[in-house]
């Protein structure tokens, strides 16, 4: 899986073609879509079009929280390869535990038969508390490879991320830039960015690809979607990373995983 993707949640399905065909003319492989996004055609189409070989391209979608019995799990699976045109995801996650539910674990066993199937080449899960976690590893014959969590500089997850190595999953990061809401804002991060002759975001991007997570940072706009990974020039030195480390203040952009139990 490539470190760094491509993301597309709140973008229109027209739109998402032609965002997720500039972030593939910009060198993007990697592209995260789900149910909920309502885009999974466009971006779908986008791959098909690209002319990219298949096995270059590493393709993201999520179960939502309305498919989690045994039986819907089955049919969202296929229901969303259907939509995206492609007959096999190389990742599909549980969107979000709900709160309340254990039903995650029926919507594993339909995963874990996806990937026997062949239909999704790994499977994960997103926004996993560590009980959740705890639980289901405790219950899956094939081990979850990741868990995207909300993480960006002022939500560091700390305890997340170590519960996840210890269950040997790799970690990866959505609202990476904290939405753009505020974060890339912040003096430190502007100060480090421009000491690198960098932006705020690309500093941000290049502290979780040095931390070790995946990240799937979101933009339509063509020139943002360039600097966001052209990241690969550079390196932030021990200083800046202790700077970053120093901003963590449990600050979410998103919903808590711990009561998010929507159905909509
Ligand atoms: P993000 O942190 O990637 O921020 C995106 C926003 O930041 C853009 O809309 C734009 O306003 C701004 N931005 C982007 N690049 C910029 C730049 N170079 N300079 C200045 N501003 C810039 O936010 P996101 O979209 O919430 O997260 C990224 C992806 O993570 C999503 O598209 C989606 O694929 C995934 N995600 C997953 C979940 C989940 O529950 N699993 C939840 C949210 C997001």
């Amino acid at each position: 899986m490539p470190q760094l993707g491509f993301g597309v949640w709140q973008v229109p399905d027209d739109e998402a073609y032609s965002a997720v065909t500039e972030a593939l003319g910009a060198g993007y492989r990697s592209i995260d879509t789900a149910r909920a996004y309502e885009n999974e055609e466009g971006t779908g189409r986008a791959v098909r079009d690209s002319g990219i070989a298949r096995d270059e391209l590493f393709v993201t979608t999520k179960l939502w929280n309305t498919d989690h019995a045994y039986d819907d799990a089955v049919r969202a699976v296929d229901a969303s390869l259907e939509r995206l045109g492609l007959d096999h995801v190389d990742l599909i996650l549980i969107h979000w535990p709900v709160a309340g539910s254990e039903q995650y674990l029926e919507a594993w066993k339909a995963f874990e038969k996806a990937y026997a199937d062949g239909k999704a080449r790994a499977i994960g899960v997103s926004n996993f508390t560590v009980e959740a976690l705890e639980r289901l590893t405790k219950e899956a014959e094939v081990t979850p490879v990741i868990n995207q969590i909300e993480l960006h500089p002022y939500m560091q997850q700390k305890q997340l991320r170590a519960a996840g190595a210890e269950h040997g999953l790799l970690t990866e990061a959505w609202s990476p830039l904290g939405q753009g809401k505020g974060l890339l804002d912040d003096a430190v991060l502007k100060r480090i960015g421009a000491k690198h002759g960098k932006s705020a975001a690309q500093a941000v991007l290049r502290w979780h690809l040095q931390t070790g997570n995946v990240v799937i940072p979101k933009s339509v706009t063509p020139s943002r979607i360039k600097e966001n990974i052209d990241v690969f020039d550079f390196e932030l030195d021990a200083a800046d990373l202790a700077e970053i480390e120093a901003l963590d203040q449990g600050k979410r952009f998103g919903p808590d995983p711990a009561t998010f139990n929507w159905m909509g």
